[in-house]
């Protein structure tokens, strides 16, 4: 079965063709520009296939539910150009194939759950951390709420080392205290560029293992993964593992050696999420069929 799956970013749209096995035989790329330039590009690329159903990963906040009249739209968002671009209606008219939309972090933690690092588990939270910090949760399906999670934005205290965070919303949320540019503002040059011996690899290690307890608590994942561009300092993962085992503090019941394998690397690398947007679209053509 060939499908087609889109992971729709805010720098690049990357559309690929594959398999219900999460192959991927084809790959584009596509800058983000205005929506009609890059979704025509994104149409003329597809056009060309033969695929069943396309699945869209796409960058938030998303109407996601199936039963709100805008599904499928962008909705607010700083990339002002987007907002409102009913993103889901204009591909699934223009290529005239079944067509579902999830946000990038859902279809990654589905891919993870399904291909990935989760293979094993029955839940799965993924969380994405580099320019800004997002995550998705699996459990059977996928979750979505009221809109859908923004685990980005949970508030966390300040004063680790003073930094009192960079979101624009909140200051410091997990995304304005551990995303990329935060670390950037926090040691004063850019997060590739730090050494791994500098201590604010400890404060954010120990924060975003801050934000995990949070997330172990409430939702009570069977296994974490943490993707994304600040995710690639390997260095952190054990320092993530020692904090989040100390702040659990006995009352979950984890070894030391258990937190190692709980909290992971994506298996699917930098692919979770166009494999997992193939994977929405397998999710779509099952849907389908059991409603019939
Ligand atoms: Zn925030």
């Amino acid at each position: 079965m060939i499908l087609g799956g889109i992971e729709a970013g805010g720098t690049k749209f990357v559309c690929v063709v594959g398999t219900e096995k999460g192959e991927i035989l084809e790959r584009k790329v596509i800058p983000t520009t205005d929506p009609e330039e890059t979704l025509n590009a994104v149409i003329e690329f597809f056009g060309g296939q033969s695929i069943e159903a396309l699945g869209i990963a796409s960058f938030g906040p998303v109407a996601v539910d199936p039963a709100h009249p805008n599904y499928g739209s962008i909705l607010k968002t700083p990339k002002l150009a987007w907002a409102d671009t009913p993103i889901l209606h204009i591909l699934q008219e223009a290529l005239g194939c079944p067509a579902v939309i999830d946000t990038d972090v859902n279809a990654a933690a589905l891919a993870e759950a399904k291909k990935g690092n989760a293979w094993d588990a029955k839940s799965c939270l993924y969380l994405t951390i580099g320019t800004g910090v997002g995550g998705g949760f699996y459990n059977g399906e996928l979750l979505h709420g009221r809109l859908h999670p923004e685990m980005g934005h949970i508030l966390l205290p300040t004063g680790l080392d003073g930094f009192k965070g960079i979101c624009p919303f909140h200051g410091n949320c997990l995304e304005g205290l551990v995303s990329g540019p935060a670390i950037e503002a926090q040691a004063g040059k850019k997060a590739e560029l730090i050494e791994e011996e500098d201590p604010v690899w400890d404060v954010v290690a120990e924060t975003i293992a801050m934000g995990l307890v949070n997330f172990q608590m409430i939702l009570s994942p069977e296994r974490i993964i943490l993707g994304g561009g600040v995710m690639h300092q390997c260095h952190l993962f054990p320092r993530i593992h020692r904090a989040f085992y100390r702040l659990i503090n006995g009352y979950l019941p984890f070894t030391e050696d258990q937190v190692k394998h709980h909290i992971v690397y994506p298996g699917l690398g930098d692919d979770a999420g166009s494999v997992g947007a193939l994977m929405l679209a397998l999710n779509s053509l099952e849907d389908k069929r059991r409603v019939r």
